[in-house]
């Protein structure tokens, strides 16, 4: 097992990674931007290294910073956490030229599968439906058309190199995909340099259903069951659950084993996620994987038992998995809520600055993974996200009665948060009786 790890990464899921591995008796450095010297983790932290300023690109995107600081710290590994460098497949070959483990799947696997048109070919050759559509990338305008007209609008462009939601467009005629198209591209140029995209058919009303798993570097492949993550905003997650409230067994195996095939078709090992969507009839798409742990893991560790991040580690150290699909029975029902600091009243905007008043909620069944504490300021300059509250009851009935007490005991001010938007979500009888899919949000309450 490693003696010390970096964590490259800050706020919530940075003191989620330090949690783990102060269970496993690993010693931890923690890294931080100018912007961020008030850190809940760093107190935490065997050993701190500043690796430069506010910007991403210069601090927590800077591979050089980074590489120098586990160099300095006499590190033995790096846990990336999500967003940042935790897809960057250039970072793991870094990494593994300075011998230092990546704690997350290979270089190879990481490039595989961050490429949409070849996530799409190798869900092919692992027997795995996608979403009917184009055959690899499309280039012009002509053969956009050609696709669309042969799946049937309306239909998604998607860009190859996608991600947040970024570099996807709808097109419902021959018209809207001209300019989709476009605007597409352009917007995946800017967002990923990579202006490639590819078509989808638009699957309408659908429900997103992923699938998290767990595959150590000796063969091992384990599915930890699904989490139903249909309540999105702009294609963004906000809300998760553990299980499906729709998916019936049969469904829900053919999907394990999807995912199973799948990460085996692309020699995974570490956690990762296959995603699908869903459609009214009940058929599954594979749509892409997510090769690192996810924002949403803790709703399948807590159905589970099972702590995600402490066996990416113990396989990243090379040890075999310690379950076997068998020993996976879920049980219960959890929720996890994106507290983001964002307005839900005024179209989500970021809505950063220091939290005057913070009560966390707790009781049975709670669970708070966040890095917010009183006197708090959120900066500009990250992600939103300020707490993960997360329930877990026998039932998804007492699931839901649990998030309403305790986003009623929740008290955070100074800031907007997405809390007065759960609040009403929970009262609302689609989503009491499981009934929603992605644009639900955008349906009932976009303001
Ligand atoms: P990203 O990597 O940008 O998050 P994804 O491929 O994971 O993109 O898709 C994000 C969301 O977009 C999905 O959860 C779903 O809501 C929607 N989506 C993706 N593909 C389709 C599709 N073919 N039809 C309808 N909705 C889709």
């Amino acid at each position: 097992m490693f003696r010390r790890i970096l964590i490259a990464n800050r706020g919530e899921i940075a003191l989620r990674v330090m949690r783990a591995c102060k269970e496993l008796d690993i010693e931890t450095v923690a890294v931080y931007s100018d912007a961020d010297r008030d850190q809940l983790h760093l107190r935490l932290a065997d050993e701190t290294v500043c690796i430069g300023p506010a910007p991403s690109v210069d601090s927590y995107l800077n591979i050089p910073a980074l590489i120098a600081a586990a160099e300095i710290a006499d590190v033995e590994a790096v846990h990336p956490g999500y967003g940042f460098l935790s897809e960057n497949a250039h970072f793991v070959e870094v990494c593994q030229s300075c011998d230092i483990t990546f704690i997350g799947p290979s270089a190879e696997t990481i490039a595989l599968v961050g490429d949409k048109v070849a996530a799409r070919d190798l869900a092919k050759r692992a027997n795995v439906a996608g979403v009917p559509g184009s055959d690899g990338p499309v280039e012009t305008e002509a053969e956009a058309a050609e696709v669309a007209r042969a799946i049937g609008y309306p239909v998604l462009i998607k860009a190859a190199a996608g991600g947040g939601g970024r570099g996807m467009r709808v097109a419902t005629d021959d018209e809207s995909l001209v300019t989709g198209f476009h605007s597409a591209r352009a917007e995946a140029e800017t967002a990923f340099k990579n202006p490639t995209v590819y078509i989808e058919k638009y699957v309408e009303r659908p429900r997103h259903v992923e699938i998290q798993i767990l595959a150590d570097k000796h063969g091992n492949v384990v599915h930890l069951g699904e989490r139903d993550c249909s309540l999105q905003r702009r294609h963004q997650k906000l809300l998760e659950e553990s299980p499906c409230p729709v998916l019936d067994e049969a469904t829900r195996n053919a999907m394990g084993e999807a995912a199973v095939r799948l990460a085996r078709e692309a020699n995974y090992h570490s956690a990762g996620t296959v995603e699908f969507i869903l459609d009214q009839e009940g058929n599954f798409y594979f749509i892409e994987v997510n090769a690192r742990i996810q924002v949403e893991h803790p709703v399948t560790e807590e159905v589970t038992g099972v702590d995600l991040i402490q066996e990416m580690i113990r396989v990243a150290a090379g040890e075999p998995l310690r379950i076997r699909q068998e020993d996976i029975q879920p049980s219960g029902h959890a929720i996890e809520f994106r507290i983001n600091a964002e307005d839900p009243d005024h179209n989500f905007r970021p809505s950063p600055g220091r939290i005057e008043t913070l009560i966390p909620p707790a009781g049975p069944g709670v669970r708070w993974d966040s890095h917010a504490y009183q006197g708090y300021s959120v900066p500009p300059h990250y992600d939103s996200m300020v707490a993960k509250l997360i329930v877990h009851r026998a039932t998804r009935q007492e699931a839901i009665l649990a998030a309403r007490r305790a986003l009623h005991e929740m008290t955070i001010e100074g800031i907007a948060t997405t809390a007065p938007l759960f609040e009403k979500v929970l009262q609302h009888s689609d989503f009491i009786n499981g009934e929603i899919d992605t644009s639900f949000v955008e349906r009932y309450f976009a303001k």
